[in-house]
C-alpha cells in the first residue's frame, strides 16, 4: 500500500470538494510565474506547490535527490530517476502537506513562498518528448472507424484482435493545454471529384485519448515484458490527438496517418503518477481470441477514468459532447509497452505513448466528431442554434477525466485547445 494514497489523509491545505488535486492525487508539472523561471511543482487543491523552494530549503532532505533536479525547463532528469525514487518523494510531499504535521504547515513564511496560487502561474510542458507513440486500442473506436471507411461487416481488420495497432506520431508539434492550434492546409479529395484539391481543412476533428509517459531508457535489442511495463510507466495524461479527417483520408494509404496528424496535439499539463492510480484499477474487456504469449498479463491492468469532451464555440457556452471512459481499452499499457518492444525498439525517458481514441458502447461516448456525428451525416446540434459536423475556428475543445472512489476523487485538470485560422 502507497501511504500517500490513503483516502483518510487530509492536508492543511483548502482542497474544495470537486477539486482534481486532493493530498492523494500530487500530480507533477513543470510551471513559471511572473518572478519564477520554469520549475518543477505539484498540483494540491488550487495551489501549486514549488519544490525548488523545497529542496533548496531543507524539505526534502535525506531523500537522496541530485542537486538542481526541479529547478529545470523539463521533468525528465528527475523521473529518469525511476519510479521508486519518485515514489518517495511523492509520499515526503505527502507528510508535508498532511494536516498533522507541522513541517510546514507551522512556517507561515515558507507556505507563503511555496504555495503559489494557480490562478497566478502558467503551465508548461511537463517533459521534453523525445518519441510519440499512438496506438489505437478501443474496439469501439476501430469498429466505427471501419465501417465508416471501410465495411461494417468487417470492419475489424484481421490482426487487430492480435496486437495493439499504433504508428509513430510526430513528437516535436505536442504542445500543453492552452496552446492554440492553426487549422492545416493540405489536400484534400472530394467525394465528387476526382483530382485532389489544396485546400484548408473541412473536416477539423479532435480525438480523446489518454496517454503514458516513459521514466525508463532501454537498449536496443532490449524488451519489457508486461509485468515488467509498469517499472517504466512514469504517469498519466489526457491527450487531443488534433486530427484533419479529409487530410487522413486522402493521405493514409498505405503507410497511415501523416499531415492529417502531425500539424498538433494537446497535452494536460499536470502528470498524474501511476502510483496515484493504483487505487483505481478495474479488469478490461475479456480479450478473445487468446493473446501470443507475450501479450499476456495477470491482474487489473485497466484504469476507472471518467473522461469528458466539451465544446465551446466562440463567445458561446461550452457544452458536453462526449462522455467516456479509459476502462473501455481493450488494449492495456502493459501490453501496449511489451508489444513497443518485443522487436527490441529502445524506449527513452518522457516518451509519450497514447491510446487512440477512446470511444464507449454508446454514441453519447464516442470520442471524435467523425464518430459522435457519423462523418458529419448527424451534426450536433449546439445550445445557440448552429450545428457541427467538425471543429470550426473559434472553437475551443476540452477534455477532463476523473477517477473516484471511497470519497476521494484524482482527476487530470484540463485539456484544451482552440482551432484558429
Ligand atoms: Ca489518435
Amino acid at each position: 500500500m502507497i501511504k500517500a494514497n490513503n483516502p483518510k489523509l487530509k492536508s492543511w491545505v483548502e482542497v474544495p470538494k470537486d477539486s482534481d488535486f486532493p493530498i492523494q492525487n500530487l500530480p507533477f508539472g513543470i510551471f513559471k510565474t511572473r518572478y519564477l523561471t520554469p520549475v518543477a511543482g505539484v498540483a494540491i487543491g488550487n495551489y501549486v506547490l514549488d519544490l525548488v523552494y523545497l529542496h533548496e530549503n531543507g524539505y526534502l532532505d535525506g531523500l537522496g535527490l541530485p542537486p538542481g533536479i526541479f529547478n529545470q525547463r523539463y521533468l525528465n532528469d528527475f523521473i529518469a530517476l525511476g519510479r521508486k525514487k519518485c515514489r518517495t518523494v511523492r509520499e515526503r510531499i505527502s507528510e508535508l502537506l498532511r494536516d498533522d504535521n507541522d513541517e510546514l504547515k507551522s512556517n507561515l513564511a515558507a507556505r507563503e513562498i511555496a504555495l503559489i496560487p494557480m490562478r497566478e502561474v502558467q503551465m508548461l510542458m511537463p517533459v521534453r518528448v523525445p518519441n510519440y507513440t499512438d496506438f489505437y486500442s478501443s474496439e469501439e473506436h476501430a469498429t466505427n472507424v471501419g465501417s465508416m471507411f471501410r465495411d461494417p461487416k468487417n470492419a475489424l481488420l484481421p490482426n487487430w484482435k492480435h496486437l495493439p495497432v499504433g504508428y509513430h506520431g510526430r513528437a516535436s508539434s505536442i504542445v500543453v493545454s492552452g496552446t492554440s492550434i492553426h487549422r492545416p492546409k493540405g489536400q484534400i479529395k472530394l467525394p465528387d471529384s476526382e483530382q485532389p484539391v489544396f485546400s484548408s481543412s473541412k473536416k477539423m476533428d479532435f480525438e480523446l485519448e489518454v496517454a503514458f509517459i516513459s521514466c525508463g531508457e532501454t537498449k536496443l535489442g532490449q524488451t519489457i515484458n508486461t509485468k515488467e511495463a509498469e517499472d517504466y510507466i512514469f504517469g498519466f495524461v489526457l491527450f487531443n490527438d488534433w486530427s484533419a479527417r479529409d487530410i487522413q483520408q486522402w493521405e493514409y494509404v498505405p503507410l497511415g496517418p501523416f499531415l492529417g496528424k502531425n500539424f498538433g496535439s494537446t497535452i494536460s499539463p499536470w502528470i498524474v503518477t501511476l502510483d496515484a492510480l493504483e487505487p483505481f484499477r478495474v479488469d478490461g474487456p475479456e480479450q478473445n481470441p487468446e493473446v501470443l504469449p507475450y501479450l499476456k498479463f495477470s491482474g487489473a491492468k485497466n484504469f476507472d477514468i471518467m473522461l469528458e469532451v466539451m465544446l465551446q464555440p466562440e463567445n458561446g457556452e461550452a457544452v458536453t459532447i462526449c462522455r467516456s471512459n479509459f476502462k473501455y481499452m481493450y488494449w492495456n499499457v502493459n501490453q501496449q509497452l511489451a508489444h513497443h518492444t518485443i522487436n527490441g525498439c529502445n524506449i527513452q525517458v518522457g516518451d509519450m505513448y497514447a491510446s487512440g481514441t477512446i470511444s464507449g458502447p454508446s454514441p453519447g461516448s464516442y470520442g471524435s466528431m467523425l464518430e459522435l456525428t457519423w462523418n458529419g451525416q448527424k451534426p450536433l446540434t449546439m445550445p445557440d442554434g448552429s450545428e457541427r459536423k467538425f471543429i470550426e475556428d473559434g472553437d475551443t475543445v476540452m477534455m477532463r477525466g476523473f477517477t473516484e472512489k471511497d470519497g476521494v476523487r484524482i482527476g487530470f485538470g484540463e485539456c484544451v485547445g482552440k482551432i484558429v485560422k
